[in-house]
């Protein structure tokens, strides 16, 4: 690996309710960063209203390593508004978005790292397989990433988390995009510049359960469909079109009905027609 003695790597970890996960992450983190020899590395963590030791730890954690950074919510924002938060923080040459819970292993990284150094601005982590996790998950991940693709305007990688290596010039567009619901592997890809996925195999938790039940699912992905298609906007559309076509037929035929034939009764017709 070319060694830059100038260039800062940060690593953005959204945590929630990790107490179980974080020292361990904290060794691998550490680990990580030796064998990043010749970069910088900062660690921006994000605590994002945990209610359980995690901020503690990570305040610790920080007291004790200048390279550790935490900001704390002041209550559970989600993933996207902390990674978010993480990566405005962030100073970095390169910054790189990785879950807490070690699904992503770290050593990937270094793969990113050498593909930023090739001259790639993303390298984002395709999941080649993705072991320990439920059939419901898979199943509605595989198809969740299918259908966006097929209805939306841009191309987002199928089987694509947020774990990557995003360049300084792609966190800073993504720094200046206003959105809301932030659905940032689809921004990221919409952004553009030259990206690359790189397979790895996504490991189950190293303990503690998922912090993304299904109703976080949901809101999730339809954040993912509603800004990166017009589809559903075409279908509500479609939809009241075509209501109105048929009540138009509907006020027609009454108001024949009331001109031009004598089966009808008083009040019949007003009250048809406002319905
Ligand atoms: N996370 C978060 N806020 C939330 C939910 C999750 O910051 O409201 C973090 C979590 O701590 C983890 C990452 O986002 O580091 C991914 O969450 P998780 O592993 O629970 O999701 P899964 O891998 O099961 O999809
Ligand atoms: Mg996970």
């Amino acid at each position: 690996m070319k060694i830059d003695p100038t260039a800062l790597i940060s690593l953005v970890i959204p945590c929630f309710n990790e107490e179980e996960v974080i020292h361990e992450t904290l060794t691998r983190l550490d680990a990580l960063a030796v064998s990043l020899e010749g970069y910088a590395v900062e660690f921006v963590f994000v605590d994002d209203g945990s209610r359980d030791k995690t901020r503690e730890f990570l305040t610790v954690a920080a007291m004790k390593d200048p390279r550790i950074k935490v900001i704390a919510f002041a209550r559970n924002f989600g993933h996207q508004v902390a990674v978010t938060a993480g990566v405005d923080m962030a100073s970095g040459d390169a910054v790189v978005l990785i879950d807490a819970d070690l699904q992503d292993p770290p050593e990937v990284v270094l793969t990113m790292v050498e593909k930023w150094r090739e001259g790639y601005d993303v390298a984002y982590g395709v999941r080649a397989e993705r072991l320990g996790e439920s059939r419901f998950k898979l199943f509605t991940a595989k198809w969740f990433y299918r259908l966006l693709n097929r209805i939306s305007d841009i191309s987002i990688p199928l089987d694509t988390g947020d774990f990557r290596l995003m360049s300084r010039r792609v966190v800073e567009c993504l720094k200046k995009m206003p959105e809301q619901d932030r659905f940032i592997r689809g921004m990221v890809s919409w952004v553009g510049f030259r990206q690359i996925g790189i397979p790895y195999t996504r490991v189950p938790r190293f303990a503690g359960e998922s912090k993304y039940p299904l109703r976080k699912m949901i809101r999730f992905s339809l954040d993912g469909i509603l800004s990166f298609s017009t589809k559903p906007l075409r279908i509500a559309m479609t939809l009241g079109m075509t209501s109105s076509l048929i009540a138009l037929g509907g006020i027609a035929y009454v108001l024949f009905v009331r001109l031009f034939t004598h089966s009808w009764v008083e009040g019949w017709a007003g009250i048809l027609c406002s319905i």
